[in-house]
């Protein structure tokens, strides 16, 4: 009977897993003004980290961003816009050993923030086989740097 439940629980995984679709939700980052700064910030290249110096020495400005999936325009900070442009899409962005939701959390950026399953995050930062785990983590009810499923 034990084994029937294992069997059961581990299908159930292997479904969300390829079906659940996962991103970073920005409302979450609303609430969380300074946080956002000091964690987008860390997120620039090393280039864009001496240009921009350090956190709040430069004037912050908005730019148009848009969506390229769904063609939704909306206002982002600058440094956000830098790092979607430039940063994410560098080499060596998300480094071998980084914290599996810092790892995740680049991913999606480098990607537009286009909701992905965890099959495909689990690839990208170099962790298949450990779908369970990032499963566990991001379908639990604390929400780590505003990854939800969509
Ligand atoms: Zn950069």
């Amino acid at each position: 009977m034990k084994l029937v439940i294992g069997n059961q629980h581990r299908e159930n995984i292997e479904i969300a897993a390829q079906e659940t679709l996962f991103h970073i939700d920005f409302s979450w980052w609303a609430l969380r003004e300074d946080e956002y700064h000091t964690y987008f910030h860390s997120l620039l290249c090393e280039k864009h980290q001496k240009e921009f110096n350090y956190v709040g020495d430069y004037e912050r400005n908005l730019i148009d961003w848009v969506n390229p999936h769904t063609g939704e325009v909306f206002l982002i900070d600058s440094v956000e816009y830098i790092v979607r442009t430039h940063c994410s899409i560098q080499e060596g962005y998300i480094p071998e050993g980084m914290a599996m939701v810092d790892s995740i959390f680049r991913a999606l950026l480098a990607h537009g923030n286009q909701p992905l399953t965890i099959k495909k995050l689990a690839y990208l930062i170099g962790r298949v086989g450990q779908e369970s785990t990032i499963l566990r983590m991001l379908g639990g009810r604390k929400v780590y740097k505003g990854l939800r499923p969509v």
